[in-house]
């Protein structure tokens, strides 16, 4: 990465200072605020406006208490958050993670990075996230939804239709939604879409399950595109077995391409002959329904399992990174490289260390940093709130083009500001700019606030 200069190195010692033992916060701030630099080196408006000063800074974090009662009636305590990062384009918006790793940190870096990905999107979206230091695993239904409530009698003093609607994360599925749904209803007496991620029955929308994983391979056939390429017969490898991790692979599948693995937090499984659409049902049920690992998988059709790995060593073309942050170390970019991958499409949020990004970049390989290639369910969900407003769902193939056309144009959006910052085909540079721009801008119209 380059070096922090003049005024970002400043902004980073405060940020440093202000929010200690918050590493994943630094790392994607740092991220972001050095590849933005040449914007805010020409613009000197941003300077005057004290526009970095002021982005690094959540507009309001809450956090508070969630107590709960277990099947055996032991009362739990565990701690909810909400971070509201910046409003400048919308009412904010972002998911809840319920995950044992989930702190002030991790969200706040999740929050930060969802500033600039709900504004590539071009929808009107501010950015936040939220959720809990709770495990659903191993968790009863009536264990989840009482969780669930109890969270929500909290959040829904913060949230609403046009203040900040939160949608699904790590841990956070269709069960858990329709869980914190339920109640923030019964306690606002309002069904409005304060929530996206929601069933189809009750105010959902077509594709939002599938758009994360569809809009990353979306964005990889536009990274393709720009080498003549396609994604037709391309051996992939993909890590996770959750929400965006299923339809990335079942995407691949209906392109053409091969996928050899998939994973959880326990090990991957290595199919060589590839994980088909009917393989992937196996996984879906598995996952979603019987919540077990995905070793069974191996078990049961005698393929590689391998404990404890990710599966970044496998030989690929393209890699698929659907689990969580800092998943792609530098020794794992290094392994990619060296067995030939030259695509990254990053479904996850953060999965790849600064310096694994710095040898994507010094490759030249296709690479689609995740704010900007895992736009795709933010997206979706936006699509979510228009229709909630309108009271009208719109049809499958509708929404699906548009969240094509939202991953094109945020190819291009990224691919044409890295050539106008003289960086062609830098992507975490075209993102960071393009995704910066519009929020700067608009804080500077709204005055100083
Ligand atoms: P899910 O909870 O559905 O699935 C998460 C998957 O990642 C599971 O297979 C899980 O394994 C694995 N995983 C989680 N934590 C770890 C870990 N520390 N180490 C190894 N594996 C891990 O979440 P999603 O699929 O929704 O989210 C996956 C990623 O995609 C996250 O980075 C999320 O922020 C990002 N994302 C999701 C969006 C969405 O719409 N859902 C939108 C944009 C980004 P296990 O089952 O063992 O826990």
């Amino acid at each position: 990465m380059k070096i922090a200069t003049g005024l970002v190195q400043e902004v980073l010692e405060i940020v440093k200072k202000r929010n200690p033992n918050e590493p994943e916060f630094l790392q994607a701030v740092t991220e972001v605020l050095v590849s933005i630099e040449p914007a805010v080196q020409r613009h000197k408006k941003y300077r005057d406006g004290k526009i970095l000063e002021r982005i690094v800074e959540p507009e309001r974090m809450i956090h508070f208490r969630v107590p709960w009662i277990d099947d055996k009636g032991q009362i739990h305590v565990n701690r909810g958050y909400r971070v509201q990062m910046n409003s400048a384009l919308g009412p904010y918006k972002g998911g809840l993670r319920f995950h044992p790793t989930v702190n002030g940190s991790i969200l706040k870096f999740l929050a930060f990075e969802q500033v600039f990905k709900n504004s590539l999107t071009t929808l009107p979206m501010g950015g936040g996230k939220g959720g809990a230091d709770f495990d659903p695993k191993g968790k009863s239904d009536n264990e989840v939804m009482r969780f669930c409530q109890s969270f929500m009698t909290e959040l829904f003093r913060h949230v609403g239709s046009d203040t900040d609607i939160p949608a699904g994360d790590i841990g956070v599925g269709g069960r858990e939604i329709g869980y914190l749904f339920g109640q923030y209803k019964r306690l606002a007496n309002e069904f409005t879409g304060v929530l996206t991620g929601k069933s189809l029955n009750w105010g959902g929308s077509l594709i939002r399950p599938q758009a994360t994983g569809y809009g990353a391979v979306y964005f990889a056939e536009e990274m393709l595109k720009t080498r003549g390429e396609s994604l037709e017969g391309k051996v992939c490898t993909v890590s996770g077995s959750g929400n965006a991790a299923q339809y990335t692979v079942q995407k691949l599948n209906r392109v053409g391409a091969k996928v050899v693995t998939m994973s959880d937090s326990s090990g991957f499984i290595h199919d060589k002959n590839g994980i088909t659409e009917e393989k992937l049902g196996f996984i879906m049920h598995l996952k979603n329904v019987r919540r077990r690992r995905i070793k069974e998988y191996a078990e049961r059709s005698g393929v590689t399992y391998v404990e404890g790995q990710r599966p970044w060593d496998v030989k690929c073309d393209c890699a698929f990174p659907c689990a969580t942050q800092n998943e792609i170390t530098k020794d794992d970019a290094g392994k990619l490289l060296d067995n030939g991958c030259y695509l990254v499409s990053e479904a996850a949020n953060m999965p790849s260390v600064p310096a694994a990004v710095d040898l994507f970049l010094e490759k030249k390989i296709l690479y689609g940093p995740g704010k900007a290639a895992n736009a795709g369910g933010v997206a979706v969900s936006g699509l979510e709130m228009a229709q909630n407003s309108m009271r009208l769902p719109w049809p499958r193939e509708e929404v699906d083009q548009r969240l094509r056309h939202i991953m094109t144009t945020i190819h291009k959006n990224a691919w044409n500001t890295a050539a106008e910052y003289g960086q062609p085909g830098n992507l975490v540079i075209g993102a960071n700019i393009a995704g910066f721009v519009k929020v700067a801008d608009a804080m500077l119209d709204q005055g100083v606030v």
